[in-house]
């Protein structure tokens, strides 16, 4: 049965869709079956992966609002063992129709059930608000990765970032845990970057995911040739540090099940006070023992 992932930040341009893809790209790469679900108008998710506008594609729009069967919406990313469910600015208009609709927060939910046993991953690439088509993905999920971007002001989303997951919680979905967060477009050159990490990791604890994305030019490049980057620069750094998030997921995926429903073991590393406080409250702790180094087989490159 898949993990299913959202990841989500309200706010823009923190890594969101970089993350969808390339992690998706990389669990893919890694022998996992994964499916990707573009659930952002925007579809930056759907262009990155190489699929240029044609209306007569069918996208997520058709399964959540016209209740096509979603085997019909899914198709293949032209990258082995990795679907995607597409998006475009049609999607806009499902933010809207959804509001009148029964079971509004769950068809997303409903929808993707019957494929659920397909995949080991579904990722959900969320848009920067919290509509009904987050409520959705987050409705779906079984946990929330949240991208932060090490930069001034990372620090004052994070309070609303919890209040949200709490209140999703407590309203549509009791079981979302957090998969972790991940810090974005970090520059260890520069003071701020490093102290804006070691902020977030003294507050979030072991909730931090030890794979760090740097800033790197090629995540940049990569979506205009409608690639993830392992398939633009496998030898880049921003290839490698999505690699080893992947593993650090794979990881955590089977820690979880081999506990069954157990939380993960929260490693020897004691939280920080006020991760420890953020933990309880949302109730979930994430590992801090994914592997760093170990990297899955060579993709293949074709
Ligand atoms: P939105 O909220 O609009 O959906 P998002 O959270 O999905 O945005 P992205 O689209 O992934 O954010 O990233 C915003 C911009 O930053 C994009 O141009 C992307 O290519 C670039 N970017 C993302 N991550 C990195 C990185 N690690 N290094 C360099 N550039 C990056
Ligand atoms: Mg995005």
């Amino acid at each position: 049965m898949a993990r299913v992932i959202a990841i989500a930040n309200q706010k823009g341009g923190v890594g969101k869709t970089t993350t969808a893809v390339n992690l998706s790209a990389c669990l893919a790469a890694s022998e996992q079956r994964t499916l990707v679900i573009d659930c952002d108008p925007q579809a930056n998710t759907t262009s990155s992966m190489g699929f240029s506008r044609d209306p007569a594609r069918r996208t997520l729009y058709q399964a959540l609002i016209l209740n096509e069967p979603v085997e019909r919406v899914a198709i293949d990313a032209k990258i082995d063992r990795l679907d995607i469910i597409p998006s475009d600015k049609n999607l806009v208009g499902a933010a809207v129709e959804l509001v009148s609709m029964d079971n509004r927060e769950y068809r997303l939910k409903e929808a993707i059930r019957p494929i659920l046993e397909k995949y080991s991953f579904v990722i959900i690439d969320c848009p920067p608000s919290l509509d009904l088509l987050t409520m959705n993905a987050l409705a779906a999920a079984d946990s929330i990765l949240i991208p932060i971007q090490c930069e001034y002001l990372a620090i004052e989303g994070v309070s609303e970032l919890l209040d949200t997951h709490m209140r999703i919680r407590r309203t549509i979905n009791p079981q979302l845990e957090i998969e972790g967060v991940l810090l974005t477009m970090y520059d260890d050159r520069t003071t701020l970057s490093k102290q804006v990490a070691a902020d977030l990791r003294s507050f979030f604890g072991n909730q931090i995911f030890e794979s760090v994305i740097p800033r790197n030019v090629r995540l940049a490049e990569a979506p205009s040739h409608g690639m993830p980057v392992i398939f633009y620069d496998i030898n880049s750094r921003g290839a490698e540090s999505y690699m080893q998030l992947a593993q650090e997921v794979i990881v955590n995926a089977k820690k979880r099940l081999g506990t069954g429903t157990e939380r993960p073991d929260p490693g020897s590393g004691s939280p920080a006070p006020a991760a420890s406080a953020a933990a309880a409250g949302a109730g979930d702790v994430r590992s801090s023992g994914g592997s760093r180094t170990s990297l899955g087989p060579e993709p293949s490159t074709e």
